[in-house]
């Protein structure tokens, strides 16, 4: 009998997503480099299932059905190229190749062109949720090959996540379109952590919290706007206590890693001119967090100490509340901006609406305020800057003296909280009409001859002044 779909992959992604498509009837078979992995997998999760091994990319290309569906769950990188250059004298034009790992966008766009040329359907599919999303719903992001579609549909919308009946899961854009997004959900991902750490050290640091009064802050936050898997992993985090009892969260070490889809969302911000401020800021933060020797070496030669935090608590926590919701409006604000030139930029034609429908379950960022994302974007598909969607400019302008006291604390305390702070100094860059960039541009014109266009000339008229008098 023939499977529907090869998967080439038995780490937690690949054997997870294997399961949850065989709960859905879909018949696979797997394929994975260490092959002893495979007897494994098929002895162990697998059991019972209709999962079946392929010990050779050749065994595997011969079991499945007509266009062929393979999915690659490997790691990201070179490691595709390999598979793609075995696999490709196995294939026949209409076949079609996924992968479902975090591709770097740019190395999807050369893959779906070099495809091409055989008549291979090539989609890069932006895969969230991790384990747990793997095995019981996922959010997918797919893009590439249009063509193949309609015979990859069945199968991820079957296996995604649903909210509301409609699936985690629809088609992104050509080229490297869903890996792209599903880079800025990663981006998004670490402003929307970040933040979150924020408001903890403002209240550990600050306010000088418990954990169980903090747990009790959060677990009262998942009630309000800010309902989200990640509020509602903090509460949990924050209540989990080490053998002795004392919390586990006090002794994990604070130095942040991270696998790279920040810095490529950050680096792409810069290649395309979009003020990315509070996604960049929080890959700074963890860069700055894994300074840990130095920082323990400065904080003694600073005298560094945080002042405490006085007055109302309740009033405190209700105003921090008000300031992360904000924040997080911006991170997700700027994460549109960036979407909105990539789209232009490469001729996706995103939809911007379908985008935030996508995130709202299965992912690491799902959370109640996706649908409100999803409906600004549904009202006006063009819509510049989140914050001038009548829900998020009501939102804003009620949590603006909140956010700014916050703000304001933070500085005099000594908290460093930088995206929660880079957040309000965006919001007040975007609405000053004017900024002090004409003092830049008459600095470049001094040193450099730069030219600079003028308030009380048209657009696109250019100057150039002699501001010493010389020559
Ligand atoms: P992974 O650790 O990224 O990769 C392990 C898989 O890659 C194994 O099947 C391994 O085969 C294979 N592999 C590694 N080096 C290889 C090589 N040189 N030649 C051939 N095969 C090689 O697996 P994962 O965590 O399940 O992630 C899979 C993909 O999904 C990655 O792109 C990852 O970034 C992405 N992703 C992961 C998560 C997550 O939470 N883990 C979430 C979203 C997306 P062997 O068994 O033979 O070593």
């Amino acid at each position: 009998m023939k499977s529907d779909i090869g998967v080439i992959g038995l780490a937690v992604m690949g054997q997870n997503l294997m399961l949850n498509m065989n709960d859905h009837q879909i018949k696979v078979v797997v394929h994975n480099r260490t092959t002893s992995k495979i007897d494994d997998f098929l002895a162990g999760p697998a059991q019972g299932t209709q999962i079946t091994g392929a010990f050779t990319l050749k065994a595997l290309t011969d079991r499945l059905e007509r266009p062929r569906r393979i999915m690659l769950m490997v790691r990201a990188g070179e490691v595709v190229d390999g598979f793609i250059e075995s696999l490709l004298p196995l294939l026949e034009p209409g076949d079609i190749l996924i992968d479902g790992g975090n591709a770097n966008y740019v190395d999807t766009n050369r893959r779906v062109a070099a495809l091409q040329q055989h008549g291979i359907h090539y989609i890069g599919a932006g895969v969230s949720g991790g384990e747990e999303g793997a095995r019981h719903g996922p959010s997918i992001m797919p893009g590439g090959a249009i063509e193949a579609w309609p015979q990859v549909k069945p199968i991820f919308q079957a296996i995604a996540a649903t909210v509301d009946g409609v699936p985690c899961c629809d088609w992104v854009g050509t080229d490297g379109a869903g890996h792209f997004v599903k880079m800025v959900h990663n981006g998004i991902e670490y402003g929307d952590m970040q933040l979150i750490a924020e408001a903890y050290h403002f209240m550990k640091a600050g306010l000088g919290m418990s954990h169980a009064q903090m747990q009790a802050t959060f677990a009262a936050w998942q009630e309000s706007e800010l309902d989200s898997y990640l509020i509602e992993i903090t509460t949990d985090i924050l209540g989990f206590t080490d053998d002795d009892g004392a919390p586990l969260l006090d002794k994990i070490l604070d130095a942040a890693g991270q696998k790279g889809t920040g810095k490529w969302t950050g680096i792409n911000a810069l290649e395309l001119g979009i003020p990315l401020t509070l996604i960049t800021g929080a890959v700074f933060a963890r860069c700055l967090s894994a300074l840990k020797p130095e920082r323990e070496a400065a904080e003694v030669l600073f005298g560094h100490k945080v002042e405490p935090v006085t007055g109302d608590q309740a009033q405190w926590l209700e105003a921090l509340r008000q300031a992360l919701l904000a924040s997080k409006v911006i991170s997700y604000a700027q994460g549109f901006m960036l979407m909105r030139q990539a789209s232009e930029e490469y001729g996706w034609n995103l939809n911007y609406g379908n985008v935030a429908m996508m995130w709202r379950g299965g992912c690491i960022i799902r959370s109640a305020f996706l649908g409100n994302i999803c409906d600004a974007f549904r009202k006006d598909d063009a819509l510049p800057f989140l914050g001038c969607d009548t829900y998020f400019k009501t939102l804003l302008l009620r949590c603006l003296p909140a956010w700014r006291q916050v703000a304001a604390c933070s500085l005099a305390s000594g908290i460093p909280m930088p995206c929660t702070t880079s957040a309000l100094a965006f919001l007040d860059g975007y609405t000053t009409a004017r900024l002090p960039a004409n003092l830049l541009q008459a600095q470049r014109d001094y040193f450099g001859a730069h030219r600079y266009e003028r308030t009380d000339r048209a657009r696109g008229e250019f100057f150039h002044t002699n501001w010493t008098g010389s020559g």
